[in-house]
C-alpha cells in the first residue's frame, strides 16, 4: 500500500499499487501501536468502524510516497519470503519524529561535529556548555514521539514477522513505539539515562534534569566523579555486550533491513556486514548512498515511515 497526501493538508489517504483509494485500518498512535490518536475521527475512521476513510494526522514533514514503486516491490517480496528478519536502524529512522541525523543535508554533522570523550574529561567549559544545553534541550527529546516508521517495526515485531532491532540511536524511540524492550539492543547506548564516566553508576535522566536547576554542573553522588549521557561519545568503546548481541542476532538474520544509516560507524556499520558474511540477505531503506549499497539484494531510497508503514501491511496482510 502506498500513501498519499491529500489536498496538502495533515490528513492521508491511503492508496493501492495501481493508485486505487483504499482504506487504512489503524490509527498511528505514538505511545499506543495500537492504540488510536487521541484526536482520532471515529466516525470516519476504519479501524473505529470496520469502513470508512480513516483520517491520520502525520508531521508536516514527513515524505509521502506518491507513485508506486518496485524498489519497494522488491522489498516486500524479499521481506516475505525470509525466515528471520531484523532490522538495524540508524539517525534516519528518527528524522521523521524531528530529530536531526548526523549526516544526511541539513544534519548535525554538517553543522558541527560532536565532541570526543578526552574533549569532554579535560576541559571544563565543555562539560559546562553540554550540560547547559541538556538542561535546555533534554525535555524536547523526551517528549519526542515515534513515528510511522518506528510503529511499523513494533508492529512486525509483535506480529512475528521481525525479530530484533539493533540500533544506533539513542533516542529510545523504538521502545516507545512498542519494541521489545529485550529485543532492541542499543549499540550506542540512550540519551535517556545518565551515567558516571568514573564508577559507572546509572541514573535515569529525569532525576539529573532535576538536579540540574540548582547544580549547572552535577556530579556522581557516589564517588563525585564526571557525569554524562550514558550514550557512546567518539573515542569510546562500545558497550561490549550490546555488540556481542548484535552480531549473534546479525549472523543468525535471513535478511538485514538497514534503515536511516548512512553506515559509515564503525564498528557498528559491521553488524550489516556480519549478517551477509553469514549468509542473510541485505535490504537498505536511505534516502541517500550507503557504502554497502553495492552489496544489497534491495535498495529503496526514499523516506523510512512511508517503506516501513507499506512493508508492515503487506507482510502483516493489514
Ligand atoms: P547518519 O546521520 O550518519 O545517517 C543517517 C542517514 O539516514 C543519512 O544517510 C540520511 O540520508 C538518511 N535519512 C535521513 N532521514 C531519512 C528518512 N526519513 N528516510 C530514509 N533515510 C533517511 O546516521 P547513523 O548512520 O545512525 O550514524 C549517526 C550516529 O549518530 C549514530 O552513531 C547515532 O548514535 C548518532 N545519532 C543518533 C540520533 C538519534 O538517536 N536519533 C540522531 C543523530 C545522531
Ligand atoms: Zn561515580
Amino acid at each position: 500500500m502506498l500513501a498519499s497526501r491529500h489536498g496538502g493538508d495533515q490528513r492521508r489517504i491511503v492508496v493501492d499499487w495501481a493508485g486505487n483509494l483504499v482504506w487504512t485500518r489503524d490509527c498511528i498512535v505514538p505511545s499506543r501501536p495500537y492504540g488510536h490518536k487521541p484526536d482520532c475521527d471515529r466516525e470516519a475512521c476504519s479501524a473505529h468502524s470496520g469502513e470508512g476513510l480513516s483520517r491520520l494526522t502525520i508531521r508536516r514533514d514527513t515524505t509521502i510516497l506518491r507513485e508506486p514503486d518496485p524498489s519497494l516491490a522488491a522489498l516486500i517480496e524479499l521481506a516475505g519470503s525470509a525466515r528471520t528478519i531484523n532490522a538495524f536502524t540508524g539517525a534516519g529512522i528518527s528524522t521523521e519524529s524531528g530529530i536531526p541525523d548526523y549526516r544526511g543535508p541539513g544534519g548535525v554533522w554538517e553543522r558541527n561535529a560532536p565532541p570526543t570523550l578526552s574533549d569532554f574529561r579535560e576541559n571544563l567549559e565543555t562539560r559546562r556548555q553540554y550540560w547547559e544545553e541538556r538542561r535546555e534541550r533534554y525535555p524536547a527529546l523526551r517528549d519526542t514521539q515515534p513515528n510511522a516508521g518506528h510503529l511499523a517495526l513494533a508492529r512486525l515485531q509483535s506480529g512475528g514477522r521481525l525479530s530484533h532491532v539493533i540500533t544506533q540511536n539513542i533516542d529510545g524511540l523504538h521502545q516507545k513505539a512498542g519494541s521489545d524492550p529485550e529485543r532492541t539492543i542499543e549499540l550506542h547506548g540512550t540519551a535517556h539515562r545518565v551515567r558516571c564516566l568514573d564508577c559507572g553508576a546509572l541514573w535515569p535522566a529525569e532525576q539529573i534534569q532535576a538536579r540540574l536547576e540548582r547544580e549547572p554542573l552535577p556530579s556522581c553522588e557516589l564517588c563525585g566523579g564526571l557525569l554524562r549521557a550514558a550514550t557512546v561519545l567518539f573515542g569510546q568503546a562500545m558497550p561490549e555486550d550490546a555488540l556481542r548481541r548484535a552480531f549473534t542476532v546479525a549472523r543468525a538474520s535471513d535478511l538485514m533491513l538497514v534503515v536511516g544509516s548512512s553506515l559509515v560507524v564503525q564498528p557498528a556499520a559491521r553488524v550489516p556486514q556480519i549478517a551477509i558474511a553469514s549468509g542473510a540477505r541485505l535490504a537498505i531503506v536511505n534516502n541517500e548512498p550507503t557504502p554497502l549499497d553495492n552489496l544489497a539484494d534491495v535498495v529503496v531510497r526514499l523516506s523510512a515511515g512511508a517503506v516501513l508503514s507499506a512493508l508492515a501491511d503487506a507482510l502483516l496482510d493489514v
